[in-house]
């Protein structure tokens, strides 16, 4: 079952175990519960430590990893492969004792949780984003027994999935309720539970000499530029990483013909961490005042003081704003295909926006759904020639111009959405099951007052990353940068940086 060129690696991580496994079967008569059979028992074959029993548990096919004298409450519903298997691999080794790759800060803080707690994730095995929040709930089950977790894969589920409505993955339910949708990492949903610092945690914090607002590829250079100049730097992120997160392939990073955001955002973790910089992750900056130092309120009410500030806060996808977008998110509209395109399989989908996310969105999906039907406002698409050559050669898609988009509509779940040609001025509607909104982004800055910012929101910065405000500045996609990468915001990342160290030196 597993194919032989992963072997031998899967060989010596299965070296790696302290201790005996024992995986508890829940299998019937179908294919899955074969192919499920197949793989524990590929897996025992390959190590002495793994042993496999039959077992009933609440989902058949499904098994769960077990010391021998000890339920962890991890258990795999469908057949964790695919995106997956390195959730399984990795639940292999912290069961047999191996410890989890997590800050002793974090180990204590999920120890220290009390109640019980039973996670259910569901997920598909082509989503990338899936397998940092199905890892992050083992952890948390690994190491406290009153929390338990249990990965469902939605394609070998697939009643269950429709019965409860899912349309994103991941979705995951917390005893019973729904506790959250899309990537999580373990700090996030630690954060979710409510077991995050409170304002007394920052009380004792001295000012710093740079603060930056946001964790995104800007934030991240600006800091290393700033704690280099062996200034005190302290940087607060809502998510450390921003939208490079929810970024699968990236080829255009100079210098790295291809990676992936994930991987990107572990490396400048890493950089960033070399130099002692104050990292508050999971904290949202919602009040900017100057006075003889700039203040950043918090939140959860803390107050940090800086002689200057980065604002690098990034973007968010915009919405359509149309009724029916808010009511049916999750439950048909969605903003990431990559994310969610597989749980549209053989089904009819829109996608909001003819620009170059839009076609990328509707190539990718067309290779997946039934239909898609891309719907632009203005009379052409915007996107690059070859992107669009590449998208009228596919069968399976209608392109729709002049469109203005008015609803979407549904009763639980979307079924259909309806626009008006602004050529003729008729109503439409489309019957479909799911709507991909993509329309650009829209900058993370509706929480400053006193900065100067254009019409679209974006802070208008000088060319030293300089605002209209003394000792504050800012740095990529919340700016009026022509262009939003990755590698132009690490730039002006850098740039405001230098502009700060310039500014304080000066005053
Ligand atoms: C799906 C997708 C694919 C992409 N692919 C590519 C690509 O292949 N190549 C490329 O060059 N670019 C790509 N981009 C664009 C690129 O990701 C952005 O240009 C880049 O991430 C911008 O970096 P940033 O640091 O300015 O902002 P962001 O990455 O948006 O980071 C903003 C940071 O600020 C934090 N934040 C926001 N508000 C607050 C607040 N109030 N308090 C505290 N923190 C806050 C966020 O949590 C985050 O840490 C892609 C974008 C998307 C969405």
């Amino acid at each position: 079952m597993l194919e032989a060129a992963i072997k031998p690696q899967l060989d010596q991580y299965l070296q790696l175990m302290e201790g005996d496994v024992v995986l508890r079967v829940s299998a019937g008569e179908d294919n899955v519960s074969n192919e499920m059979l197949e793989l524990v028992n590929e897996l025992a074959s390959m190590s002495s430590r793994i042993s496999v029993e039959r077992a009933t548990l609440e989902r058949t096919p499904s098994f769960s990893v077990n010391r021998p004298s000890e339920e962890t409450g991890i258990v795999f519903a469908g057949i964790p492969l695919g995106h997956e298997f390195t959730s399984l691999v990795l639940a292999l080794l912290q069961v047999s004792g191996r410890a989890p790759k997590v800050d002793a800060d974090t180990i204590k803080q999920i120890q220290s949780i009390e109640g019980t707690y039973h996670f259910e994730s569901y997920i598909s095995l082509s989503c990338h984003n899936c397998p940092d929040v199905v890892q992050a709930l083992n952890v948390m089950s690994v190491l406290n027994p009153n929390i338990t977790h249990t990965m469902i894969d939605g394609a070998a589920f697939k009643d269950e999935v429709e019965a409860k409505e899912i349309m994103a993955v991941p979705t995951v339910f917390l005893n019973s309720e729904s506790f959250g949708n899309g990537r999580m990492s373990l700090e996030e949903i630690l954060a979710k539970l409510g077991t995050g610092p409170d304002a007394s945690a920052f009380s004792d914090k001295d000012p710093y000499d740079v603060l930056v607002v946001g964790g995104g590829p800007a934030g991240a250079s600006a800091a290393v530029y700033a704690a280099r100049k062996g200034i005190r730097t302290g940087i607060i992120a809502e998510r450390f990483g921003g939208q490079v997160m929810d970024t699968m392939g990236i080829e255009n990073f100079i210098g790295t013909a291809y990676t992936e955001g994930p991987k990107l955002v572990a490396s400048l973790e890493e950089h960033v961490k070399e130099y002692g910089i104050d990292i508050m992750n999971l904290q949202r900056a919602k009040r900017l005042e100057k006075n003889d130092l700039v203040e950043i309120e918090l939140d959860n009410g803390a107050v940090l003081k800086s002689k200057s500030v980065i604002l690098s806060t990034g973007a968010r996808w915009r919405n359509v704003n149309v009724p029916g977008e808010a009511e049916f998110k999750n439950k048909g509209v969605a903003y990431c295909p990559h994310c969610d395109g597989p749980l549209f399989e053989g089904k009819r989908v829109a996608v909001i926006g003819g620009g170059n996310s839009g076609i990328e969105a509707a190539i990718d999906l067309a290779g997946i759904v039934k239909h898609v039907t891309v719907l632009e406002f203005a009379p052409e698409l915007k996107a690059d020639q070859v992107l669009q050559d590449r998208l009228h050669s596919l069968p399976n898609v209608t392109v729709i111009t002049n469109a203005q988009t008015t609803e979407i509509t549904g009763t639980d779940k979307v079924n259909g959405i309806s626009y008006v040609s602004r050529e003729t001025n008729e109503s439409h509607h489309v019957e479909l099951e799911g709507v991909f909104v993509q329309i650009g982004l829209v900058p993370n800055t509706d929480w400053l007052d006193s900065v100067e910012r254009n019409n679209f929101g974006e802070i208008v910065v000088d060319r030293h990353g300089a605002t209209n405000v003394p000792g504050v500045f800012a740095a990529g996609d919340c700016t009026n940068s022509a262009y939003k990468q990755i590698i132009i915001s690490m730039g002006s990342g850098a740039t405001a940086a230098l502009g700060a160290f310039d500014y304080m030196i000066r005053n």
